[in-house]
């Protein structure tokens, strides 16, 4: 039976499951039918599937027939918690998915999205992806003015912000709560009446809308959109809340943020690489990424590899302009989840062994030049570099297509704490030696930004350059007064 967690006519069934998984950014969408009898739950759930590398620890759709909203969500992959069965019972023409990231302390159901509540306005479900800089300021306001919470989601938070908001009409309520909210967000808020679409005013999480036959949709990536048939329209602008109903859909605009600040990070590792961000595709981007890093960077090589998977795409751009050739030089098992070990170093070799494999024939005696994404918290390339050296590659250049990472996120992505980021405080020969390969070089800030293709002051670089453009001061006050980051 699948994992879930499911709601009707007032019933609450919780059904759980635990698996452990890898951390990434969440995902979100939400589909308008056109029609009272398009049936959205396995768009939304093939919808969820193409948003699956955005978050692995939990999915979860709402749906509304026109009578009833139902609600099912469960921990896990989006396979784990869905079947034929609990899709069939969530009947509707409209409805709103989540898949989620999530830290090892909070991987519980109640934690998953979206969330499902009575209101004065009717049943309202909401889901978002990010973080909200006063999220905990907001929180304390609501409890003590008298408010039950069961969870420290944002989404629940929104929910009663939208509830409580004493607006005579749902978008009127919405938008106010919207001028409430500080931080990175893509919401959808589902109701009897419409879909809600809103992006931050800084345009920091990405989300785009899309016509499909059965009606239109949002998705965090275009990929949803265009795994479903349907044709993207358009990126969802910054501070725009989109509603969408029976008559099509209609755009209100909040006051802009001073800048945009998109996060870099989509285009070098969050987003799948047939979504485009910002209007630019991200597998392009990433090639731009390997080009202008072989232009900055010394190459002395044989072959240029990519770190499977994230660094295949800068790892051709980078082949491309050292005029080297590209391999595979590492095969990745795909079908293997968390392996069970003993604690011997032996075991845990064998363990990398199973998921990662090398292809000795490439590596053997060659120079070899590994590119890949980024390096977070370092466990991944010093392992990839040690399984190169003993599948017999003479020398170990590695190349990262972002600058290195020195500061926490705080706008939702992993991790938020400095301490974790392996850059942090280390300089770039002890980075070297600490993943042990022969050079290590980053691309530049210009260099990124020049591949993105977007004007440095429209993206957030704050994880590699410590400025953070979505007002952090005030939320990251310690009790000493002093601002710390
Ligand atoms: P590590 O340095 O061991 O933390 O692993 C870095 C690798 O994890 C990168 O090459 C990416 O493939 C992937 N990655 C990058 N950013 C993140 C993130 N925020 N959360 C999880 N994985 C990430
Ligand atoms: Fe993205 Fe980094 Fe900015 Fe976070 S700090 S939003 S990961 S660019």
């Amino acid at each position: 039976m699948a994992g879930g967690y499911f709601m009707s006519d007032g019933r609450l069934i919780v059904l759980e499951r635990h698996p452990d998984g890898p951390r990434e950014a969440c995902g979100v969408l939400g589909i308008w039918g056109k029609e009272r009898s398009a049936e959205v739950a396995h768009l939304c759930y093939l919808g969820l599937y193409a948003l699956q590398h955005r978050g692995q620890e939990g999915a979860g759709i709402v749906t509304f027939d026109g009578e009833r909203m139902r609600l099912c969500k469960g921990v896990g992959l989006v396979p784990d918690v869905f079947d034929e069965d609990n899709l069939a019972e969530l009947e509707g023409f409209a409805g709103i998915g989540h898949v989620r990231l999530a830290g090892k302390e909070e991987r519980h159901v109640v934690n998953t999205q979206p969330f499902l509540v009575r209101s004065s306005y009717g049943s309202l479900a909401a889901a978002q992806n990010g973080r909200l800089l006063n999220g905990s300021e907001l929180q304390e306001k609501l409890l003590s003015a008298g408010t039950v919470l069961q969870t420290d989601s944002d989404s629940e938070l929104i929910l009663n912000l939208i509830a409580q908001s004493g607006e005579e009409s749902l978008p009127a309520a919405v938008a106010k709560t919207l001028e409430l909210i500080e931080g990175a967000y893509a919401l959808v808020v589902l109701s009897e009446d419409m879909l809600l679409a809103a992006r931050d005013p800084w345009g920091n999480r990405p989300l785009s809308l899309g016509r499909l036959d059965e009606g239109y949709m949002v998705a965090s990536e275009s990929c949803a959109i265009a795994n479903l048939g349907g044709e993207v329209i358009r990126e969802v602008e910054p501070g725009e809340l989109l509603i969408l109903d029976q008559g099509g859909w209609r755009t209100y605009r909040q006051q802009g943020a001073a800048r945009k600040a998109l996060c870099s990070f989509e285009h070098v590792y969050f987003a799948r690489p047939d979504s485009c961000i910002g209007g630019k595709n991200a597998y392009l981007v990433r090639k731009a990424i390997g080009r202008e890093l072989a232009k900055e960077a010394p190459v002395n090589a044989d072959v240029v590899i990519g770190a499977p998977d994230s660094g295949v795409a800068p790892a051709l751009g980078f082949a491309e302009a050292a005029g080297l050739p590209f391999e595979i030089g590492v095969i990745k098992n795909r079908y293997v989840g968390r392996t069970f070990m003993r604690p011997t170093q032996a075991a845990r070799r064998m363990a990398v062994r199973i998921k990662l494999n090398p292809v000795v024939d490439v590596l053997h005696g060659k120079r070899v030049a590994v590119v890949d994404d980024s390096i977070v918290r370092g466990t991944t390339s010093g392992k990839l570099i040690t399984l190169l050296r003993d599948a017999g590659a003479r020398e170990v250049h590695m190349y990262v297509a972002s600058p290195p990472y020195r500061f926490p996120c705080f706008y939702g992505n992993e991790p938020s704490s400095q301490s974790e980021l392996v850059a942090s405080g280390r300089t770039l020969d002890e980075l070297k030696d600490l993943i042990g390969a022969d050079s290590l070089h980053y691309i530049s800030i210009d260099g990124l930004v020049r591949a993105i293709g977007i004007p440095r002051d429209q993206l957030c670089l704050a994880c590699f350059t410590g400025e953070y453009p979505i007002a952090p001061a005030n939320y990251w006050r310690e009790e000493d007064g002093k601002e710390h980051l």
